[in-house]
């Protein structure tokens, strides 16, 4: 079985009608890149740097310095051994505190949060931006903005990445000048208003996981209202439809790298509407990868456009059960 695994690692994803659909790793410390390239990762896809963070707030109320982040980021770049790191901005806030203050805040899930916290302490922001530039010369290096929803937002967060390039090019320090760009399409109104990012962006990346929260108007840390968390709603495949839709009209590339781009119920779905990269925590890459080996694109189709034209529950989850039982 050892054997049959290490043999899976090196293969790439690709259905059985030639469809190859990009794995990549979720992480939070720089040291788990080498269990994403163990599981056989094409890249990371979201390098959720707000545990740098919360570990250094955790002991000493203290923020990590620009060169301890360097550190870390650079450290995660050298790790993939030259294979894509995408490393998301500091998303703190709501499920992730950065200090106990904000427990008093009634709706911290509404709160200032990710990019708005980002905006709102510009010189915390540029410092980690500056680090992540710097990395950039080890590697392939991308940035991923979470949290956005307004066009200010999008604006905003680019000319600081410009401020943090010229100030590094005063000071002769490496980058990559033509470093990718992203936002996390987590806010139900980013969704519905996709060609003010678009525009301005290499590429998305979905984060479900909020998505759903926001768009089901459920908290995702309560147990109370779990059994609201319903990823087929068809709201939230709509948006799905909407997102992957408007990145293939812009020619630009969309991933999931919420929950739902690890969970192997969904993945025939998910690359059964256009989802070509899909970033999940490396334990699980190895079952989604045999899923899409197992898979036949061109068979699922009539199954997809029935699931995206319905909104009854139990059509959606009949639907998904037919097409989770073709063997191709
Ligand atoms: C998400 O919201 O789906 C996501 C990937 O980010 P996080 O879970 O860190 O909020
Ligand atoms: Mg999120």
């Amino acid at each position: 079985a050892r054997k049959k695994l290490h043999k899976l690692k090196k293969t790439p994803a690709i259905t059985q009608d030639g469809v190859e659909i990009t794995l990549l790793a979720n992480i939070e410390l720089p040291q788990d890149a080498a269990h994403a390239l163990e599981a056989g990762a094409s890249g990371v896809g979201l390098f959720r740097s707000e545990f740098l963070f919360m570990e250094s707030s955790g002991q000493q109320h203290k923020l990590p310095t620009e060169e301890e982040q360097f550190d870390a980021y650079r450290t995660a770049v050298l790790g993939m051994k030259g294979r894509p790191v995408t490393i998301r901005t500091l998303d703190v806030g709501a499920d992730k505190p950065l200090d106990t203050t904000e427990h008093n805040i009634l709706n911290p899930a509404l709160g200032l949060r990710a990019i708005r916290y980002c905006l709102a302490e510009p010189q915390l922001f540029l410092t980690q931006l500056r680090a992540i530039l710097r990395a950039s010369a080890f590697g392939k290096v991308k940035i991923l903005i979470p949290m956005m929803a307004h066009g200010f937002e999008i604006d905003q967060t680019l000319a600081m990445i410009e401020q943090a390039k010229s100030e590094l090019r005063k000071e002769g320090k490496d980058f990559d000048a033509e470093i990718a760009i992203g936002a996390m399409i987590e806010i139900p109104a980013a969704a519905l208003s996709l060609p003010m990012f678009v525009k301005k962006l290499d590429f998305l990346s979905v984060g479900t996981n909020d998505l759903i929260q926001y768009t089901l108007a459920i908290d995702r840390a309560d147990h109370e209202v779990a059994h609201l968390y319903d990823d087929l709603h068809p709201a939230i495949l709509q948006l799905l439809q909407m997102i992957i839709t408007a990145g293939d009209r812009a020619g630009i590339p969309v991933s999931i790298c919420g929950g739902m781009a690890g969970d192997i119920r969904l993945t025939r779905l998910l690359a059964g509407m256009g989802f070509r990269e899909l970033s999940m925590p490396a334990a699980l890459l190895p079952e989604i990868k045999q899923e899409i080996l197992n898979t036949r694109l061109d068979a699922l189709q009539g199954h997809v456009k029935k699931i995206l034209r319905s909104y009854d529950s139990t059509t959606i989850r009949e639907t998904l059960a037919a097409m989770g039982a073709l063997s191709p």
